[in-house]
């Protein structure tokens, strides 16, 4: 089976799994990236964000949540009165997998598989041992499935607070919707509406960090 397992120094910090990271061949996604992208922000942060995984820009320039659904995110999480400066950011998945008709032609996006959840967790279960968050955020379906399991649905938990034990620890997480569903909205209406459900989602985040 595919798995991060053997790239996962043990008694490693932040900065040390970030470039044990940048080596990992855990399964097939690394080949067709550019890099790995590992988590960011502070390490003693009390709110994880967590995502599906790195888009175009974050591949290229290598930081998670640095293209425009990351920007809507730090927008919507200050109009939430979460200071993103005081948040951990990552994704479940740390390479970008897409789909490209010719070179050079314009990369798409692809959903990351099960098994590829499953093989790059162990990078996800050794940031959260290492950061100890307050909450999880969850972005997404992806993130809930990778961190609660394949039958997580985004919309049946959106904005509550749920207790799960996650890689052996209690923790306490606040699913909302990944930011680039916002983006992909038909029209502005629409538009403004998934805005609007995404910061009120993340109002709940912040009320429960107190
Ligand atoms: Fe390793 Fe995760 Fe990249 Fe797969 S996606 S090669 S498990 S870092």
């Amino acid at each position: 089976a595919y798995t991060a397992e053997p790239f996962v120094p043990e008694g490693a910090d932040l900065a040390a799994l970030r470039s044990a990271a940048a080596g990992c061949r855990g399964c097939p996604l690394h080949r067709a990236a550019t890099r790995t992208v590992f988590g960011a922000g502070n390490a003693d942060a009390r709110v994880m964000l967590v995502g599906e995984q790195p888009g175009d820009q974050e591949d290229r320039q290598g930081r998670p949540f640095v293209g425009p659904a990351g920007k809507l995110l730090d927008r919507a999480l200050a109009e939430a009165g979460v200071d993103p400066a005081e948040a951990y950011v990552t994704n479940a998945v740390k390479h970008f997998k897409f789909t490209q008709a010719e070179p050079r032609k314009r990369r798409i996006h692809k959903a990351p598989s099960l098994r590829e959840m499953t093989a790059c967790g162990p990078w996800l279960a050794a940031e959260l041992a290492l950061v100890e968050p307050e909450l999880i955020v969850i972005l997404g379906a992806t993130a809930g499935k990778a961190l609660l399991g394949s039958s997580f649905r985004v919309g049946e938990v959106r904005g509550t607070v749920l207790e799960r034990e996650i890689h052996g620890r209690p923790e306490r997480l606040v699913p909302t919707v990944h930011p680039s569903s916002v983006l992909r909205a038909r029209d502005d209406e629409d538009r403004k509406a998934a805005y609007e459900g995404l910061v009120a989602d993340l109002r709940v985040a912040a009320r429960a960090l107190g």
